[in-house]
């Protein structure tokens, strides 16, 4: 079978591999879509700081069961599945007390262990989730980005009666506007300097955006939500202008969440969090759960997707993916792969 090796920053490479063979606790997943995501980004660019090469990508992904193990129960072969990629000790603090998503040892499929950039994708069965009957392969690729907006939501529990602020309009300030639209929040504004990106969140429904850069968001904020501003930001970007805004916009007493990652350590004016009582919530991936809460909304036709995957490659292609990304100026939203 087919592999794709990044072998180093920028450059990856097509190897011919036996298709893997599985233990009596896996099954092998015949990969037909993979979703290219702001982290997979990072490590073609070097600059993901807990990545090594050479490396296999792929974690964002979905696929046909092709084989199961002798001991592996209530999946067989045809099955639409997606897998949830972190891999944890199962012995550290968190993992004993139910954060296994934030395991000391965490190692993620496609960044620290192998990804699914390949034909078939041998895996342990708990890490494998089965899609509803009437999913397609797309909707079932983009779970995992999905959970991680589900996760970044449940941070700050009930939403309802809520006015939310996020801040960037990629994939997933995209789908955390959304997921928080679909469990309760009343309002939602989104914003992003990428005009391309703001008109697809209008495709989803999501009419409330503004572009910063054109307008004043201070302005748009009491124009949206009226003088009390929003309840609850979310910080999707991960840069020194989206946190500022952040916490230089935030109501007294409110809570931020944190769900960009930060390539540049950011200045964070402490005296407003200290003063204003801001909560800054950090956010990380997600649990099984959110996965399931993800499909349901998914199911229930709650979250939009079809505007959000704008570009698809062979997986031949795979360097063509990331040359458009590349020179799209970041008029793109899900890059997917097909194979
Ligand atoms: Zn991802
Ligand atoms: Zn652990």
């Amino acid at each position: 079978m087919k592999q794709a090796i990044m072998i180093e920053p920028g450059r990856i490479e097509f190897h011919e591999v036996p298709v893997p063979e599985i233990k009596n606790d896996q099954v092998l997943i015949a990969i037909k879509r993979i979703g290219i995501c702001g982290s997979d980004i990072h490590v073609f660019h070097g600059l993901h700081p807990y990545t090594h090469y050479p490396v296999v990508q792929g974690h964002e992904i979905s696929g046909l069961i092709e084989k199961v193990g002798v001991k592996v129960a209530g999946l067989k072969p045809g099955d639409m599945v997606t897998v949830m990629p972190q891999v944890v000790c199962g012995v550290c603090l968190p993992c004993r007390t139910g954060n296994y998503h934030i395991c000391d040892h965490l190692k993620v499929m496609g960044f620290q262990t192998g990804g699914a950039a390949q034909e078939y994708f041998p895996v342990d069965v708990d890490h494998v989730v089965r899609l509803p009957d009437g999913f397609s392969l797309d909707q079932a690729a983009m779970i995992e980005p999905i959970a991680v907006a589900v996760h970044a939501v449940n941070r700050v529990g009930n939403l309802s009666a809520n006015g939310v602020l996020v801040l960037g309009a990629g994939t997933i300030g995209n789908l955390v506007a959304q997921t928080a639209r679909a469990l309760g929040a009343t309002k939602q504004l989104i914003t992003d300097i990428n005009n391309y990106k703001l008109d697809k969140a209008r495709e989803c429904g999501l009419e409330n955006v503004c572009n910063p850069q054109r307008e004043n968001l201070g302005d748009r904020i009491i124009e949206i939500f009226g003088p009390d501003k929003m309840d609850v930001i979310f910080e999707c970007v991960g840069s020194q202008e989206t946190i500022t805004q952040a916490v230089e916009n935030a109501r007294k007493g409110t809570d931020i969440v944190v769900v960009g990652v930060f390539g540049k350590n950011p200045e964070v004016n402490l005296g407003f969090v200290q003063d204003r009582e801001l909560r800054l919530l950090g956010t990380l991936m997600y649990q099984k759960g959110d996965y399931e809460t993800a499909i349901k909304l998914v199911a229930q036709k709650l979250i939009n997707l079809s505007p959000l995957v704008t570009h698809r490659f062979a997986f031949g292609d795979y360097p063509e993916a990331y040359r458009l990304i590349e020179e799209s100026h970041g008029d793109y939203m899900k890059v997917m792969i097909e194979i």
